[in-house]
Formats: C-alpha cells, structure tokens, sequence
C-alpha cells in the first residue's frame, strides 16, 4: 500500500509505500532528489482509513481485513496511551517507561488474545469501569471470523455495519483518552527525532499530516458527535437504535473526509 507524496524539490507526486515506522526514504523518480518523509499518522489510522478507501473503491470483502487489523492495533494505541499517561504523572524517564512499555509489549506481541486482555486492565484501570463493549457482539467477532477465517463474501450492508461499529467504538475510546492519546504521538515526535539528527546532508526532511478518518476528530474539525434528536425520531426507537448512530456517525465522518481520503490515496494504490 503506498500514498503520494510531492517531491520538495521539484513537485511531482512520487508514491511511497508506508512503513511501519513511520519514517520513508523516497528518492524522486523525476529530479533524483532525495527526501525523508516523516508520516504523522498511527497505525490504526493508516489501517482503518485503507479500509475505507477499499469500501469506497467497492472492494467489502477487503475492507473487512483492514477494519479488523486497525482495531486490534487502536487497543495496542490505548494501552499506549494510557501506559505513557501513568508515567507522565510521575517524575519517571518518559523513554524509560517507553523501554519498559516496549518490552511488556514484546510479551504479547504474537497473540491478540493477550493483547485484548491488556486493553481490558488498561481500559478498567483507566475509565473505572468494565469495559463492556467487549463482547462477540460488540466487536462483530463472529462476522469478522467468517470472513477473514472462512471466506465469507459479506454484503456491502453487512461490511458498512461492521466499518460504522468499529469507527464509532475507536471514536468513542479516542474521545474518552483525550489529551492521552498525545503521550504516543510524542513517542512518535522522538522516533522522528532520533531519524532527523542522521539525517545526511543533501537529504531534505517533509512532514506530513494526512487526512484521515481520525484526524478531524482529535484535532477538533470534526462536530462533535450527537446522538440524532429530530423531532420525527424522538419518539420512535431509533433514538436508542444504537446501529443507526454507529451508522449515522460514520457517514457523518465518511462525508466530511471522504473526498480528502480518495486524494490521499489517489489511483495507483
Ligand atoms: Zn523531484
């Protein structure tokens, strides 16, 4: 999978294909000039937003895999969050407790199953309170394993529920970190920061921000998320319908990014 991206030096959009830190040596196909593009974007936002472009582009089936991808990698982001948040708020190293952070992760690394359960502890010892999203239902477990396990062929209705469930529950958790979410982003900033100072020196470092189906809601663009309070609906159940507002807010997000997700990708990805 890979984005456009301008070469600073002469304009033309070469593609690049991410990797996993975050950090692309492109050298541009046109001018040979070399760049170093700093990607500001977590996994779970790169994962879910190629899941959306797939269901844009009309391939369910795909999307499903990315969808399910990029929760299990927001978990890893909230136990992230949440770990570097407790070690904010003491006088311990910030990369000290990003070593330890690392290492505990290492021992669940291989098992989503350990996984889940860290996110579980992370999510009560946090929030207070049992994370009761947690559920085959809540999380589409059994539509995500008859697809990705059994090769299911999902209907497109079947894939919009299942993108809406898992955008609302990753929208809901994201609202809840607040500020929190920023400790892995300055992980991130370091990463980027140890790159920068090797930098040669004829090699010129570009910063991006990509659009994303995420970004608008943690740098506030987006309205914020209200529950449908029309008059026709009121009364009826559709103000409990959960699924309809897991729905409307993903098309609500869909609407305003859609189209800068579609550029972000473009056509030779
Ligand atoms: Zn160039």
């Amino acid at each position: 999978m890979d984005f456009p991206t301008p070469c600073p030096a002469c304009g033309h959009a070469n593609r690049v294909a991410f990797t996993e830190s975050g950090v692309h040596d492109v050298t541009c196909v046109q001018c040979g000039a070399r760049s170093y593009v700093f990607l500001r974007k977590q996994r779970f936002e790169v994962l879910f937003d190629l899941g959306t472009r797939a269901l844009m582009d009309g391939y369910a089936r795909e999307a499903v895999a990315s969808f399910a991808a990029a929760l299990e990698r927001f978990f890893e982001f909230y136990v992230r969050a949440f770990t570097l948040e407790q070690a904010a708020n003491t006088d311990r190293d910030f990369s000290l407790a990003q070593g330890a952070l690392d290492g505990t992760w290492r021992h669940v690394a291989s098992q989503s199953e350990r996984q889940l359960g860290m996110f579980a502890l992370a999510y009560l010892l946090r929030q207070g309170r049992e994370p009761d999203f947690l559920t085959p239902a809540g999380l589409g477990t059994d539509f995500r394993n008859r697809v990705i396990h059994r090769g299911a062929l999902p209907t497109r209705a079947e894939v919009d529920a299942y993108a809406a469930a898992v955008f609302a529950l990753m929208d809901r958790l994201l609202s809840e970190l607040g500020p929190a979410a920023a400790h892995v982003e300055l992980a991130q900033e370091q990463v980027f920061a140890a790159h920068l100072a090797r930098l040669p020196a004829n090699v010129t470092a570009v910063f991006e921000e990509h659009p994303g189906m995420f970004r608008a809601r943690r740098f506030g663009g987006l309205a914020p998320a209200v529950k449908p309070a029309r008059p026709e609906v009121a009364g009826g159940r559709s103000v409990n319908d959960a699924k309809a507002f897991q729905q409307a807010l993903f098309q609500q997000a869909l609407a305003e990014r859609g189209a800068l997700l579609r550029a972000f990708k473009g056509s030779g990805g």
